[in-house]
């Protein structure tokens, strides 16, 4: 029987938190969340405690009124998690492997550590360290990144080694950073691990992705990925192994670089929904958000399928509008077969800031591109 008397805890109340929740309200599950402020899971949760996500008495009074915890959202109270567990409380996913998550520094060391493929890099503690540590790294760019609290690409810089080495200044960090090697023309993958706690595992099919090269944003995405099926096992396979290695129970993105000559880097792992799963919702016969309710109640792993062929296309900020806003055109783009809409109820926007995004359905990548092509035409921003 499905425990629809039970209370899950979300510490987080973000678009993530909201798609959890819309996913579990089929099965009158409850959720309580912590969030400081009204954020898009606000309006649907059943109880919402305000508060910082880093105030451990707040995550204390979440984790009493819920069966279980979870989270959606990296940068929280990793001490107070670490308690609880230790007091008996289940927190999917466990605070052992968000502490590694949380430090990209860590996170390297222990992809290092397991034979996980990833790029070749060094740690450097403040900018002294800088150019004995470049001049190890073989190519002439470098990815610096702070190793504790980046998110969406801040905190994360594309640097020319030789600027670097010239000229002390150029130097983009003054705290910890990994110093990692680029791959050149990367094609960037990422696939969805679920794993419960019977040990059950399976993944969702690889997604690719397209970056707005400025932000270092998604902006587009699709599934299956356009790659030989070879290498989308082998993703599978890399992405599966990451996972069980950590012992991991939960929903886990891992992304990937996939360079011209077929080699598969492991970039890093969000342990967490994310955004390349939200075309789950419609293309897949279970959604990541779903998958994830399932496993924090104890329920077996759903089929991952792709139904139809999918793509998805971030709702971002438009450039000059902030605070209250209209996103426009949406009339026109529901005249097109096969596309949802999710906004994320943001009051207010501004440059970037993820507003909501499209789940596009296809029937093959060329009907998707067109369909992309049309919805772009018609999507737009007014400052109100
Ligand atoms: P975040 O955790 O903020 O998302 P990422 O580590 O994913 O940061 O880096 C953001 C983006 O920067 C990546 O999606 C990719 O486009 C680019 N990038 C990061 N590291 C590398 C690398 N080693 N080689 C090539 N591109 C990279």
């Amino acid at each position: 029987m499905l425990p629809s008397n039970k209370t899950i805890g979300i510490i987080g109340g973000g678009q993530l938190g909201k798609m959890l929740i819309e996913a579990g309200k089929p099965w009158n599950i409850k959720y309580a969340i912590l969030e400081n402020e009204n954020a898009p899971a606000s309006a649907i949760s059943d109880i919402h405690i305000h508060g910082e996500l880093n105030d451990a008495t707040k995550i204390f009074e979440l984790a009493k009124i819920s069966d279980v915890l979870t989270y959606e959202i990296e940068h929280i109270n990793i001490s107070a998690l670490h308690e609880l567990e230790a007091a008996g409380k289940t927190i999917i996913p466990s605070p052992k492997i968000l502490e590694i998550i949380q430090d990209k520094g860590l996170q390297k060391l222990f992809f290092k550590h397991h034979n996980i493929p990833t790029t070749d890099f060094e740690l450097a503690e403040n900018p002294t360290e800088w150019a004995e540590k470049l001049l190890k790294l073989k190519g002439s760019k470098v990815a610096a990144k702070l190793r504790k609290g980046g998110y969406d690409g801040k905190g994360v810089e594309l640097i020319t080694k030789q600027n670097v080495l010239d000229a002390y200044n150029q130097i983009p960090f003054s705290e910890p950073v990994v110093l990692e090697e680029f791959v050149e023309n990367a094609v960037e993958l990422a696939v969805i691990v679920a794993r419960n706690e019977k040990g059950e595992i399976c993944t969702f099919p690889t997604v690719e992705m397209e970056f707005d090269p400025k932000a270092n944003l998604v902006e587009f995405l699709f599934s299956p990925a356009e790659i030989d099926s070879k290498i989308e096992e082998k993703a599978r396979q890399i992405a599966m192994e990451c996972i069980f290695k950590m012992q991991g129970i939960g929903i886990f993105a891992v992304e990937m670089f996939l360079d011209k000559d077929n080699n598969i880097f492991v970039n890093e792992i969000a342990p967490r929904p994310h955004n390349s799963g939200h075309h789950t919702i419609e293309a897949c016969y279970t959604s990541q958000y779903e998958q994830l309710n399932r496993i924090l109640l104890g329920m077996p792993l759903g089929n991952t399928d792709l139904i139809k062929p999918s793509a998805m296309i971030n709702l971002l900020g438009f450039e000059g509008i902030n605070g209250a806003y209209e996103i426009t055109g949406l009339e026109q783009i529901l005249n097109i077969k096969g596309v949802y809409i999710h906004l994320y109820n943001k009051t207010e926007t501004k440059f970037k800031r993820k507003m909501g995004h499209i789940t596009i359905l296809g029937e093959n990548m060329d009907d998707i591109r067109l369909k992309v092509t049309e919805i772009r035409k018609h999507l737009g921003m007014k400052q109100l």
